[in-house]
């Protein structure tokens, strides 16, 4: 007990930690729907979500039921056997998608790594080897595994670790020309994120992922969607590819899949999910009884009209408050973004201070994030009350006048 009694502070993280985070200068210990309360018992509004992660905020009654109802019952098997939870999951996700056939990983990162080496397993197999070409995004953001940094668009995250992977090309978010030109017969596979998250909260131009599509089946390549930012009910729709008319090969969900809880998936088609044959890639905690169990329950609370359309509203809200805001002290540009995945680019005069705005607005108990330097990008709650959100925006506001002032 000892050990669980002894006092921590943020000063521990500098002394402890490797240094490859800059957390704020709080340390959160409760949460409850849309509020987090610190050490001293300060409480905050959390616009931040966990980063698009706690689609359900925190502490949700049905996500406490799902994952303790779990936890006394199996916790681990390893794939070596399955589990109830990982089957029931994976029909209710093929049962809502384009897919037929699911693998789950933990994170991200490695869902798209499962992605990437199945798209290069299946041209391998299906065309030969010369056809590995994989293109994405210039500012892209895939994970952080060495192949998921290569192939996301910012060299920043993959250079300066050895040599690089080839194979990978990047051509500029929304620009079909550049795509029909780096397009060929070798190229095996298309990467796209619907919504540029970590890259700037930036969607799709209007008939772009059908351009990406049609270049796609001409070249026989696969069309990827990352998803584990948008999907999950984020922007309104279970995943932001179900706004067009446009359906993937291959999608990848984690983050708010698990509302919390570390889960994530590679969705596909039976003719590609049969180029990963036994023994071709494997995770140990990947479908373990937990994670699906808490990700079932977050699906069939997520999608739901209420909740999708619910997604929709506080959207206007929020966008609407924001502007609000932005006529009185010209803060923002604009506001982009899709449902509860809004990114405000700041106008000229506060360019490069998205940092600023998300440490004075948590001096006033609100927790924002920022996409680079020029936009403060929202992922709250779907299901956080539209008095927290008035209540938000009010703080919002108070720590930019601070900041102006
Ligand atoms: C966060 C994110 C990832 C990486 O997920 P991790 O769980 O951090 O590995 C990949 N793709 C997109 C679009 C993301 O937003």
């Amino acid at each position: 007990m000892a050990m669980h009694s002894k006092q921590v502070t943020r000063s521990d993280f500098d002394r402890l930690m490797v240094p490859n985070y800059a957390p704020v200068d709080m340390i959160p210990v409760r949460g409850e729907g849309s509020r987090v309360w610190d050490q001293q018992g300060r409480e905050y509004i959390d616009l931040a979500g966990g980063i698009a992660v706690n689609a359900l905020g925190h502490a949700h009654p049905d996500l406490i039921d799902a994952l303790t109802e779990q936890a006394g019952k199996l916790w681990h098997v390893s794939n070596v056997l399955t589990n109830e939870p990982a089957l029931r999951l994976a029909a209710k996700l093929v049962d809502a998608t384009f897919a037929d056939r699911v693998f789950f990983a933990n994170s991200g990162a490695e869902a798209n790594e499962a992605a990437f080496k199945l798209a290069r397993r299946w041209a391998h197999e299906t065309a030969g080897p010369q056809k590995n070409q994989i293109i994405a995004c210039t500012n892209s953001f895939h994970g952080r595994t060495l192949f998921t940094v290569s192939v996301g668009g910012q060299p920043k995250y993959s250079q300066g670790f050895g040599p690089a992977l080839e194979g990978i090309s990047h051509v500029p978010y929304n620009d079909i020309a550049a795509l029909e030109q780096a397009i060929s017969a070798d190229t095996c596979a298309v990467v796209i994120e619907p919504i540029q998250g970590e890259g700037g909260v930036i969607p799709a131009a209007q008939g772009y992922l059908a351009s990406v599509r049609k270049l796609c089946d001409q070249h026989n390549a696969l069309l990827i969607f990352d998803e584990v930012q948008s999907g999950m009910g984020r922007t309104g729709k279970l995943f932001a590819y179900m706004h067009s008319e446009v359906e993937p090969d291959i999608l990848t969900s984690a983050k708010s899949l698990g509302g919390g809880f570390p889960i994530s998936a590679m969705l596909t088609r039976d003719a590609i999910a049969a180029h990963f044959g036994v023994g071709t890639h494997g995770s140990t905690y990947g479908g373990n009884p937990l994670g699906c169990a808490v990700a079932e329950r977050v699906l069939d609370i997520v999608n739901t009209d209420e909740v999708l359309s619910g997604v929709q509203h506080r959207y206007r809200l929020i966008a609407d408050g924001l502007m609000g805001i932005s006529a009185d002290l010209p803060v923002f540009h604009s506001v982009r973004g899709q449902g509860l995945l809004i990114g405000a680019v700041l106008a000229e005069q506060w360019r490069g201070q998205a940092r600023q705005i998300q440490e004075a607005a948590q001096r006033e108990g609100l927790l924002v994030l920022q996409a680079g330097p020029d936009v403060m990008r929202l992922a709250p709650s779907l299901i956080i009350p539209e008095t927290d959100i008035a209540e938000a925006l009010q703080r919002l506001r108070k720590a930019l006048v601070s900041l102006a002032g």
